[in-house]
């Protein structure tokens, strides 16, 4: 079988809200398991090799977004076993003095008070023309703020994150824990034979609520300022957040066909099908021991293999 998995940070830190960072001891487990699991190839070889023996796997590791820690922590891991893996940036990231949003979002929702995180939430689930969240239960507004983000543009994204760090007072500056990687850390990054750079857009904006003029503009400006960084071509791209019809779509896929990338790569727990190469899925990857990944991943793979007899059994 063939795999990729989805990793975004290998960081320790006291909060770990959207579940993307690894410790780097269970990183090293992961290696150590993985190892043993299968072959860890780059993506070019994972999408091309044709020499696969059955019941054996073939897995990709892949990192979103270019935190600096990809660079500082995660890299010279992979170095020491000299194991292959492939890093999609934001390029209008890459050396910012602005932390991502959801990244401002965690830091100042725990501290909004009651009533102004109420009067948000009533505001947001009146524009969304949904009920507010039950007795404004801190996990529901949570999550339904977030949505609101997510599916907004960045000046409205903006303007919500900026009322809510008003309601707190904090002096909103980038911390240090959660830099993006600066534009030499990109350039040596992918000066290492074994890794491959790749795009995750310019802002990380969901590319279905752009147009299909939005998307190509979007797909080429990323692609060109990655490949001036590192002076490479840059043929792989990853959606950001990922999930098909939701997050992309069709006219997705012909932006980046478009914009001369061979690849473009989701968030989904299937099996890689090397003939849709522009919707190739990642398993997400959380903050586990080993033996859990392994017995996540055993038990996927048993799941495909039946899925597979299934099909074979059904189709004509
Ligand atoms: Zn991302």
């Amino acid at each position: 079988m063939r795999l990729v998995l989805l990793y975004h940070r290998i960081y320790t830190l006291d909060a770990n809200p959207y579940g993307t960072l690894v410790s780097p001891k269970h990183f090293e487990e992961h290696l150590d398991f993985l190892t043993s699991f299968g072959e860890i190839v780059s993506l070019h070889d994972l999408l091309t090799r044709d020499d696969l023996k059955s019941g054996s796997n073939l897995i990709s590791i892949t990192f979103d977004d270019g935190y600096f820690d990809n660079f500082t922590i995660a890299a010279p891991i992979l170095l020491r076993r000299n194991l292959p893996a492939a890093f999609f940036v934001v390029s209008g990231s890459i050396g910012s003095d602005r932390e991502f949003w959801w990244d401002d979002f965690a830091r100042v929702l725990p501290l909004l008070k009651a009533s102004p995180l109420c009067s948000i939430a009533s505001d947001i689930s009146e524009r969304l023309g949904v009920a507010s969240p039950r007795d404004f239960c801190y996990f529901e507004t949570r999550k339904l703020l977030y949505r609101y983000l997510k599916c907004s543009r960045a000046v409205e994204r903006g303007r919500l994150l900026e009322i809510m760090r008003q309601h707190t007072g904090i002096e909103i500056h980038r911390r240090r824990d959660y830099r993006s990687m600066t534009a030499a850390e990109v350039k040596i990054l992918g000066e290492a034979e074994q890794f491959t750079l790749g795009a995750h857009t310019t802002s990380h904006q969901s590319m279905s609520l752009l147009s299909s003029e939005e998307q190509l503009t979007d797909a080429v400006d990323c692609k060109a300022k990655i490949e001036e960084i590192s002076g490479q071509p840059i043929w792989a791209f990853a959606f950001p957040h990922g999930v098909r019809y939701q997050d992309f779509d069709e006219k997705s896929t012909l932006a980046l066909k478009c914009a001369g990338y061979r690849a473009g790569f989701c968030v989904a727990e299937q099996e890689v099908d090397c003939r849709a190469k522009f919707r190739v899925p990642r398993i997400f990857i959380r903050d586990e021991p080993g033996s859990c990944l392994a017995a996540r991943l055993n038990s996927l793979i048993r799941t495909w293999a039946d899925l597979r007899l299934e099909r074979r059994r059904t189709e004509p």
